[in-house]
């Protein structure tokens, strides 16, 4: 039987490390995984950190992307992956939404809808987050949040608090990276 091949969108986030080098070293293992295709990352933005507390000016900033790609994985298969990627990556999960080198989100995968104990998609807080839906928007100008409508539009309605990338390593790593399209 020929496997399915679904179109994904997976959302990327750090602000412990070397953010940018973690994102794209993440990014290339992903495109490079079997069962995973055609991967094109957008470009970085910066963000405050949000915290159960709210948005957190004191604590070391994010750097997040996007990626869409082509799957034949199974949704689970999926997030054995990205957690996978997230582990060799030093992740730990200390404190719901802590500092945190690498966080890899299953924002969608295709127009499937799942809903277990693990793993809930089209992700639930997605649509009004800026730092998803504005480096979304970069790289698809009509994207399209299934269930919640277009991302222009939910990016108006949240307003978009991101920033582009200054820091100079992170600049380069990300122009290095053969998925991230000249966008900036
Ligand atoms: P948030 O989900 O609000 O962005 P987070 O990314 O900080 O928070 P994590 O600690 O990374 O949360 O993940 C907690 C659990 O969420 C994971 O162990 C995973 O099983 C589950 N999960 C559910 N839905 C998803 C999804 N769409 N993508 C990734 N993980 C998911
Ligand atoms: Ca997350
Ligand atoms: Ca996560």
């Amino acid at each position: 039987m020929i496997a399915q091949v679904v179109p994904i969108l997976l959302a990327f986030g750090a602000n412990l490390g070397d953010r940018g080098e973690t994102i794209v070293a993440a990014q290339t293992v992903l495109a490079g995984e079997p069962g995973i295709r055609n991967l094109v990352a957008s470009p970085l933005r910066e963000t405050i950190a949000l915290t159960t507390a709210g948005p957190d000016p004191d604590a070391p900033r994010y750097l997040n992307g996007v990626a869409k790609a082509d799957t034949t994985l199974t949704p689970h298969e999926l997030l054995d992956v990205v957690q996978r990627i997230e582990a060799e990556h030093g992740r730990t999960r200390d404190v719901r939404w802590g500092d945190r080198t690498l966080d890899i989100d299953i924002i969608l995968f295709g127009g499937r809808a799942v809903q277990d104990d693990r793993l809930t998609v089209p992700h639930p807080r997605a649509f009004e987050r800026d730092f998803v839906l504005s480096p979304w928007l970069a790289l698809d100008p009509d994207a399209v949040l299934m269930g919640h409508g277009r991302v222009a539009e939910l990016l108006a309605r949240v307003g978009d608090t991101t920033r582009p990338l200054t820091a100079v390593s992170d600049d380069r790593a990300s122009a290095e990276h053969p998925g991230v399209p000249d966008a900036r």
